[in-house]
């Protein structure tokens, strides 16, 4: 662990000008970086994917670098969002409708919640895919509109943590406690927590790490855990921004590391999804 930290090559510190940009932008007009008409990987069923513009994190590792940044090009409303996902209705089927991605939603709070209340409204099934680094005022305004969540666990040593995604972890772990003991409740009975493990060899895949993630998801209730093995399939998009990627000579995790810690959890009674 130690190691990592004073490895400082890997280490992200936010510079001042990406201090500026890590600031929640509270419009009603929203930020959108594109969209994905068949995801058939972010959430039940056949997705309608929204990418928000901009994100409070910096991960070392981000495979969506290009939408961290505000652009204000892309600006729309959320009723015209809406028209957007509108058109695919009829492929959502029982189980499929939107996810809201990015980037992180909830660095675009106001504009988010007012886009999840005409999805539902309009009876779409919503997702929201973020790194819970929020306010709990914000977590309570979208709770009753989201029906599954799906967070990702990035690291349990907060120093690590920070070194890997700029922020700390605390509010993050809060904010995941204070869900799972809301959703499949009486207050949102069929709501749904999802949490997202990525595997980074020699950060996420430690001893330690494992043992704190274990004893994490005993304390924590949700529906399943996707395990998202690293990959280097975003770095060109660093490049072309003209940005170092750190983690260069990092490689994928091997097929059997990959099982080993997907068997692990299994044996711990946890539902586990390999999403390669
Ligand atoms: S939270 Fe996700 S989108 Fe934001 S920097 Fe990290 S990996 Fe990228």
């Amino acid at each position: 662990m130690l190691k990592i930290l004073k490895n400082r090559r890997f280490c992200k510190t936010l510079t001042p000008s990406e201090q500026k940009k890590v600031k929640p932008v509270h419009k009603l007009t929203g930020m959108i970086h594109s969209f994905e008409t068949f995801g058939a990987l972010d959430g039940p069923g056949v997705r309608f994917v929204v990418f928000f513009e901009g994100c409070p994190l910096r991960c070392v590792y981000c495979h969506n670098r290009d939408m961290l940044d505000l652009v204000d090009h892309s600006m729309m409303t959320a009723r015209e969002l809406l028209e957007e996902v509108r058109d695919y209705k009829p492929y959502f089927g029982r189980k499929g409708g939107v996810t809201v991605s990015g980037g992180d939603p909830v660095f675009q709070p106001k504009f988010l919640l007012e886009f999840l209340k005409l999805c539902k409204k309009d009876r779409i099934n919503t997702a929201v895919d973020t790194s819970l680094f929020t306010s709990q005022k914000v977590l309570d305004s979208i709770l009753p509109y989201v029906d599954t969540f799906m967070v990702s666990l990035k690291h349990f040593d907060s120093g690590i943590h920070k070194c890997l995604t700029g922020v700390p972890n605390e509010q993050i772990l809060e904010n995941l406690r204070y869900l799972s003991s809301y959703v499949g409740t009486a207050k949102r009975p069929k709501a749904k927590l999802r949490l997202r493990y990525l595997i980074l060899p020699g950060y996420t895949d430690t001893r330690s790490n494992l043992s704190a993630l274990r004893k994490f998801l005993r304390e924590v209730k949700f529906e399943l855990i996707e395990l998202l093995p690293y990959h280097t399939h975003g770095v060109y998009k660093w490049e072309e921004l003209g940005l170092r990627y750190s983690l260069e000579g990092v490689k994928a995790p091997s097929k059997a590391s990959v099982q080993r810690i997907k068997k692990m959890l299994e044996k711990e009674g946890h539902k586990v999804l390999l999403n390669e």
